[in-house]
């Protein structure tokens, strides 16, 4: 498999893996039956292969996916109260530490 196909197949089980998991539903405000994303809690760009393990994800609504996307374009200087990647982590019972090693793992 090419890197663009595995990065495509890493990317969609990811998001519905990271949607089950969350039963569909955000995990900072409750909503249900609205559009989610599935947020990388560290920027993809700073875990091993992107990070697309459930351990570094969480189903957001798109206005809290809004607030927590701000660490990741202030270079981690702004945080919504309640929206630092360590309470993202909490709400998923996961660390970074946790998500760094199961990145190593994708395959
Ligand atoms: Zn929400």
């Amino acid at each position: 498999m090419s890197d663009k196909q595995l990065h495509k197949k890493w990317r969609k089980e990811f998001r519905e893996g990271v949607h089950e998991r969350d039963n569909h539903t955000c995990q900072m405000c409750g909503a249900k039956d609205v559009k989610l994303d599935a947020h990388h809690i560290t920027d993809r760009h700073d875990l091993p292969n992107g990070g697309y393990v459930l351990s570094n994800g969480i189903s957001l609504c798109e206005p809290c996916h809004i607030k927590a996307g701000k660490p990741h374009t202030s270079g981690g200087m702004d945080f919504d109260e309640g929206f630092h990647p360590d309470e993202l982590y909490k709400k998923i019972g996961s660390s970074e530490e946790e998500a760094i090693e199961d990145s190593w793992d994708l395959h």
